[in-house]
């Protein structure tokens, strides 16, 4: 299996109940690396460009407007198939359907406030990996 990176965002609802160490403790013991790190507030330009290919989705404006109510914190992680051990970690969208033990089954406070980001293929970590972290800091 191919060594990969991929993006995870922890979400406004997660900072604000003090939840990124122990977001970052699941995703740590789940076998994945954190190499780059840092926590920003996203104005409504930068969110609206990173949730673009969902512009069309009834729930864009109110997922955009949540993305920017509070701090974020994303990482790039590293490890085995990361991109798919991360969303294995975090558990489906919906933290009523995710699996016991998820991130979003834990954490998740609902469909749309469901704690974590992450990468769905290769082109779009690579994508979301640069939007938030120049070249010099994923060396
Ligand atoms: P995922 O984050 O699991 O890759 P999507 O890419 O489909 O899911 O959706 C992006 C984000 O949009 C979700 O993480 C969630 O915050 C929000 N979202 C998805 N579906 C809904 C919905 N039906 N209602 C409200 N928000 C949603
Ligand atoms: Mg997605």
């Amino acid at each position: 299996m191919a060594i990969e990176r991929t993006l995870s965002i922890v979400k406004p609802n997660a900072t604000a109940r003090n939840l990124v160490g122990a977001i970052v403790k699941l995703l740590e013991e789940g076998g994945l690396r954190v190499v780059a790190m840092r926590m920003t507030r996203l104005s409504l330009a930068q969110a609206r460009a990173f949730y673009e290919v969902h512009k069309a989705r009834p729930f864009y404006g109110d997922l955009v407007e949540f993305m920017c109510s509070g701090p974020v914190v994303p990482m790039v992680l590293e490890g085995e198939n990361a991109i798919q051990r991360n969303r294995e970690i975090m558990g489906a969208t919906d933290p009523g359907k995710a699996a016991p033990g998820t991130i979003r089954k834990l954490y998740g406070d609902d469909v749309q406030a469901n704690a974590v980001h992450g990468s769905d293929a290769p082109e779009t970590a690579a994508s979301e990996i640069a939007f938030f972290f120049p070249r010099s800091e994923t060396l």
